[in-house]
């Protein structure tokens, strides 16, 4: 038997995919994690032995079926699902955005949305030989309306990402904006609550008006970012498309019934949100109160600044034992600027006062 050199087995893979990076997740050990907008509440004590329980009795010789049925159901009553319209489960909403670019019409089919924003949607695209329109936000992070027009009367995108909010620059924007963009799109429009837990509106009671919009959302922010539950809410006939580009069994059985043990208890993570929400205006009113921190108006459990200094900002949290997201080299607009998660009071404290100190 002789072994291959190496070069001749990474042959097969495509130039491109040599040429990328892998996601990137920076290393927490140690660190208070406020990077990656998790829920930073744990289940309590009691709830963790009772789920615990719940998923030592569950037979694991099976493939999933009851059990995303189950969640689909729930899911659709908790997010008050119009008629005519169905839900699918992703790992995560990450997977539902692979989907979706999996399942469009290729060739020279594109995929538009505002920028900065979530870096998987220019990702999946990529991966799939789609083109990718990224438009700028203003310099406030505002919809640009008439470049967005523009961009999509020109590239005429098979799907229009609109995060609501968006990540990384946490706002909600202008909803007259928003449905002139709906209007225009020749196919899908995609609405990604991801953020929905701390936001102040939500698209969910317009989406029944259309035949061309779908609406996503995840259980990570929701306070289960290990768990991998995203789902995706469309017309039946928009579902059942995408729906077949789905790995069988996608959602382990476990991760199923802890989704539906956090439904259950649906009140311990609304009253986590709302303390989130609360700590938001905290910190937003502490941010304030430094003339050398420009910060954004949020609607996530995130808060963008921009400081004179990202990188040495950046570099004097994380010698203070605090991670954040240095986003400055994300995009042009992001110059020097840091997005903050929102943790809880004494973690938001420690974070301020860090952040003095490191100005
Ligand atoms: N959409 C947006 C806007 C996000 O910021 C994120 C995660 N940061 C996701 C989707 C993906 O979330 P998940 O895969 O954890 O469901």
């Amino acid at each position: 038997m002789t072994r291959r050199d190496e070069a001749q087995v990474l042959r097969v893979f495509r130039d491109d995919v040599q040429s990328m990076h892998a996601y990137a997740i920076q290393d927490s050990t140690g660190m208070l994690k406020l990077d990656a907008m998790e829920n930073p509440h744990r289940l309590s004590p009691e709830l963790q032995a009772e789920l615990g329980s719940r998923l030592g009795a569950m037979a694991l010789n099976r493939y999933p079926a009851d059990q995303t049925n189950t969640l689909r159901r729930k899911l659709g009553e908790y997010a008050s699902l119009p008629a005519g319209f169905d839900l699918m489960l992703g790992n995560g909403s990450d997977e539902l955005i692979s989907l979706l670019a999996m399942a469009c019409d290729i060739p020279g089919a594109s995929i538009l949305a505002p920028e900065p924003g979530f870096v998987m949607y220019g990702m999946s695209a990529k991966l799939q030989g789609l083109g990718y329109v990224g438009v700028p936000l203003t310099a406030d992070f505002e919809l640009d309306g008439p470049a967005m027009l523009a961009a999509i009367e020109k590239h005429q995108p098979a799907i229009v990402y609109i995060a609501y909010p968006n990540n990384p620059t946490a706002n909600l924007w202008d909803d007259e904006v928003i449905e002139r963009i709906v209007q225009a799109a020749p196919g899908l429009v995609v609405f990604d609550e991801a953020y929905q837990p701390f936001a102040s509106r939500s698209y969910i009671d317009r989406i029944a008006r259309h035949s061309h919009v779908l609406l996503m959302r995840t259980m990570s922010k929701f306070g289960l970012a290990g768990v991998r539950i995203g789902y995706m809410i469309g017309p039946k006939a928009v579902i059942a498309q995408v729906d077949k580009v789905r790995p069988p069994y996608n959602i382990s059985v476990l991760n199923c019934e802890t989704a539906l043990f956090a439904l259950e208890h649906e009140a311990v993570f609304a009253q986590q949100a709302q303390q989130l929400r609360e700590q938001r205006t905290w910190l937003q009113a502490a941010l304030a109160e430094m003339p050398a921190v420009k910060s954004w108006p949020s609607d996530a459990n995130m808060i963008l600044v921009r400081v004179p200094d990202a990188a040495k900002t950046f570099e004097g949290l994380k010698s203070r034992g605090i991670l954040i997201k240095n986003v400055s080299r994300m995009h042009p607009l992001l110059a020097n600027c840091l997005r903050l998660t929102v943790g809880t009071a004494q973690e938001n404290t420690q974070m301020m006062a860090a952040l003095r100190d490191s100005l």
